[in-house]
C-alpha cells in the first residue's frame, strides 16, 4: 500500500506527505499486528528460553546463566526481544509474560540440578514487573513451585527501573532482597543514574554495557570509564559483570582492571536449556591468554 500511495503521490505532483502519513498507518497496523500476536503467543507456546553463561573471573567456571527470551511465530519468523519486549510492555503483556519466564527458568535451573550442575539463574525483569504489587507472590510462587534456591535467583533490572518512582522501587527491590535473591543493575551506563541512587539500592551486582566493551582494548576513552565504572562499583560493594565480551583482547582488558564477571560470545552465545550441564563442566583459562601488544603501550 505504501508503494502505491507514493506513486500516487508522485503522479499529482503534490509533495510526498501522504507517502509518508501511509507508511506511518502501516507501521501502526504492524505493530498492532504484532501486539495481537503478542496476547496470544503464550497461550500459543511460541515463546522459548535460551541461556547465556558468565563466567567467574577468579575461577574461569560459570558462575550463572542468564535466560533470554524468544518468539517465534509460525509467519512472522523469529522476533528479536528488542523488537517485541517494548510492544509487550506497551499493552501489558509483558507482566504474563515475565511470569512465564520466572516460572520456566527456574524449572530449568532445578533441571540442571537435578544433573548434578548447580548455577546461579539470571532473569531479566521489565520496570513494569517491578511496579507490579503481584511481583513477590509471583516470584515467591516460581521459586516454591519449581523448588529453586532463592539464593541462587538473580533478577536483573535497568537504571530506568531504578528511577522510576524510588520510594515504591526500593520498598519492591528490598522485598525482593529479602526472600534471600540477588539483584543485578543491567546495561549499566545506558540510561541516567545517579550516585546516589547506585549507593542507596539494594544491589548485588552491576552489569557494564557491551557499548563500553565492544572498542576495548584501543578505545583509551571507554578504558577509563571501565575503570572508574570498576572502581565506583567495588567501593559500593558491588561485583561487576561485562557484557558483550567477544575477544580475548577484550577480556583480558576487563580481566586486567578487575573485573569479576564476563558476559559473551568470546565464552558462549545463549544456548538451549538442555546444553547448560556439558557447559557447565567447561571452564577457561582466563590469565593464561596471550598478551597482546595493546597492554604495553598504557
Ligand atoms: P540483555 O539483558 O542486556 O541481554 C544481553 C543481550 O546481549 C542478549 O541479546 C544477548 O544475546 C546479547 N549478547 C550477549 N553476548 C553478546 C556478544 O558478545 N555480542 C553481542 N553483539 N551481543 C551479545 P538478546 O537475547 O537479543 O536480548 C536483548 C535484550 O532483550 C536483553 O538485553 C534484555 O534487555 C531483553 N530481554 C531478553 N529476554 C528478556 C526477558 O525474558 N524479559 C525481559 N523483560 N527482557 C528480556
Ligand atoms: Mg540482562
Ligand atoms: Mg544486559
Ligand atoms: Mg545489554
Amino acid at each position: 500500500h505504501a508503494d502505491i500511495a507514493m506513486y500516487h503521490a508522485k503522479d499529482s505532483g503534490r509533495d510526498n506527505c501522504q507517502f509518508y502519513s501511509v507508511s506511518l498507518t502501516e507501521r501502526a497496523i504492524q505493530r498492532m499486528e504484532r501486539q495481537a500476536r503478542l496476547r496470544v503467543a503464550l497461550e500459543r507456546d511460541e515463546f522459548s528460553l535460551v541461556y547465556q553463561p558468565q563466567v567467574d573471573a577468579a575461577s574461569g567456571r560459570i558462575s550463572s546463566v542468564e535466560a533470554l527470551i524468544r518468539w517465534t511465530h509460525p509467519v512472522l519468523g523469529t522476533i528479536p526481544p528488542l523488537e517485541f519486549i517494548p510492544l509487550a510492555e506497551e499493552n501489558g503483556a509483558i507482566l504474563a509474560i515475565g511470569g512465564w519466564v520466572l516460572r520456566t527458568a527456574c524449572a530449568d535451573a532445578v533441571r540442571w540440578q537435578r544433573d548434578g550442575k548447580c548455577v546461579r539463574l539470571a532473569v531479566n525483569l521489565s520496570p513494569l514487573q517491578l511496579k507490579d504489587p503481584d511481583l513477590l507472590p509471583i516470584v515467591r510462587d516460581a521459586l516454591a513451585s519449581s523448588g529453586l534456591a532463592p539464593e541462587l535467583l538473580e533478577l536483573e533490572i535497568t537504571e530506568g527501573a531504578l528511577m522510576e518512582d524510588t520510594a515504591a522501587t526500593t520498598l519492591a527491590l528490598d522485598a525482593l532482597r529479602n526472600l534471600g535473591l540477588r539483584i543485578a543493575l543491567d546495561d549499566f551506563g545506558t540510561e541516567y543514574s545517579s550516585l546516589a541512587y547506585l549507593s542507596r539500592m539494594p544491589l548485588n551486582s552491576l552489569k557494564i554495557d557491551r557499548s563500553f566493551v565492544s572498542d576495548l582494548p584501543h578505545c583509551a576513552k571507554n578504558l577509563e570509564i571501565v575503570r572508574a565504572i570498576l572502581a565506583m562499583s567495588h567501593s559500593l560493594g558491588l561485583s561487576v559483570t561485562a557484557e558483550g565480551v567477544e575477544t580475548v583482547e577484550q577480556m583480558t582488558a576487563l580481566l586486567d582492571r578487575g573485573c569479576d564477571a564476563f558476559q559473551g560470545y568470546y565464552f558462549s552465545r545463549p544456548v538451549a536449556a538442555s546444553d547448560i550441564p556439558a557447559l557447565l563442566d567447561r571452564s577457561w583459562s582466563l590469565h593464561e591468554a596471550p598478551p597482546d601488544d595493546s597492554r604495553c603501550a598504557c
